[in-house]
């Protein structure tokens, strides 16, 4: 029998890596391991009582049915409700898109958006989806690095330079992951005006917003101009804010014409988002908010812990930052030396002898389009992060 003839693009993609070590920690677990884990990209916490009491009253009260196909209206208000009382930004229904998760949001866009010969500017480190995404829809993911010495912050001329006449969006994720890097006002009003000049659409990926340190307040580019205003794409989810990452509620927010589009395609590919999970994330976003600033607080002193855990290990430096819960050290200086006899060049290396010899699980730095790197999930509860942080230092220090 022949093998199965796929569709040329499903092998221009790589499965998700994150998701890759996840499961690959997850199955050692399984078999009596035990894992440290700091590859998950999921807060450790609980959903919140009363989000989970929602979703049960939807049960409760036969909320079992299809919805319509972009969500339904009370999650859509609750969106517009939240974007306008937390971003200042006035949205209609028609302006919001209900999508399962983030991730599929981001899919759906770059689906009815992105064609052949289109480019996407994509800052590098760059979640490992956006250039997945990018690649599947047929078009090319354009990559601008950032560098740790600026604290991954993005260099405007860079940026500027990799504008070309095929350049539709660029994507911007605020503050990022893998490097929790944020922007300030002002080179998101620097992105802004560079959309205005070269007609381009941004895509904002705002998923952690509601994690950032240090009294970091985010700005959505959405604020900044009229045009910035049409042009961009603000997409966010319950995933990370909530703890609903199971849930998997996601949303854009933008131009009717791509809302009405993507709400075409989920009409005809998924159709709604499950209809209990709707009812919970309405109560997460317009329900009692203390629940996120409790994960806040916590995420903002196990940042503390680890960075300084980090840099105190020799060889290793680490940038702090200033949101999200992953932490991106530069893990470069040990490479050509080996562990056991376990030889470690790169960063798939230092991440699979970590695992397989320190049973401590991070995701390879190449995921994320940056190799002298790995990143760490602070995602975790802070005795789990000591003992991970005792284990990779044992770890770098018997390497030769
Ligand atoms: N954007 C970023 C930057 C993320 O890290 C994630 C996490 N998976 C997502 C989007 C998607 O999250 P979800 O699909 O769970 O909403
Ligand atoms: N966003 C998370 C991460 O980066 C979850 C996994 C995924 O969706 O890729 O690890």
């Amino acid at each position: 029998m022949s093998k199965a003839k796929l569709n040329k693009r499903i092998d221009m993609i790589e499965p998700s890596m994150t998701i890759g070590i996840s499961a690959k920690a997850k199955d050692m677990c399984e078999t009596g391991i035990s894992v440290l884990t700091f590859s998950a990209g999921e807060p450790d916490f609980d959903t919140p009582e009363n989000v989970k009491r929602a979703g049960i009253e939807a049960i409760k009260n036969g909320f079992t049915k299809y919805t319509a196909a972009g969500g339904i209206n009370e999650l859509k208000d609750a969106v517009v409700k939240k974007e306008k009382e937390r971003n200042g930004l006035d949205y209609t229904r028609e302006n919001v898109c209900i999508s399962v998760g983030a991730k599929h949001s981001l899919y759906n866009i770059g689906a009815v958006m992105l064609e052949e010969g289109d480019e996407v500017i994509i800052p590098a480190p760059y979640w490992v989806t956006y250039e997945a995404i990018v690649k599947f829809t047929g078009a090319t993911p354009v990559i601008v690095r950032t560098k740790e010495e600026n604290g991954f912050v993005l260099d405007k001329n860079e940026l500027e330079k990799a504008i070309t006449g095929n350049t539709k969006i660029i994507l911007i994720n605020n503050p990022s992951n893998p490097t929790g890097a944020t922007y300030e006002k002002e080179d998101l009003q620097f992105i802004a005006e560079l959309a205005e000049k070269y007609d381009l659409w941004i895509i904002s990926d705002e998923i952690y917003e509601d994690i950032v340190f240090d009294g970091y307040k985010p700005v959505s580019i959405a604020t900044l101009s009229d045009y910035a205003k049409q042009r961009t794409l603000v997409v966010n989810g319950t995933s990370k804010s909530y703890s609903m990452t199971g849930w998997r509620i996601g949303y854009t927010c933008g131009d009717k014409e791509i809302i009405s589009a993507m709400t075409k395609l989920q009409s005809q590919s998924t159709s709604n988002p499950t209809s209990i999970s709707q009812m919970a994330a309405v109560e997460a976003i317009i329900g009692p908010q203390d629940s996120v600033t409790m994960m806040r607080e916590k995420f903002e002193e196990r940042r503390d812990y680890i960075v300084k855990a980090l840099n105190e290990i020799e060889g290793l430096t680490c940038v702090t930052p200033k949101g999200a819960f992953y932490v991106f050290p530069n893990v470069s200086s040990c490479y050509g030396k080996e562990y056991e006899g376990s030889k470690i060049n790169n960063s798939m290396d230092f991440a699979m002898v970590l695992l397989e010899k320190a049973r401590v699980a991070v995701v390879p730095g190449i995921a994320f389009g940056e190799d002298d790197f790995v990143r760490i999930s602070f995602a975790t509860d802070l005795d789990t992060i000591k003992k991970g942080m005792e284990a990779l230092k044992q770890f770098v220090n018997a390497l030769k």
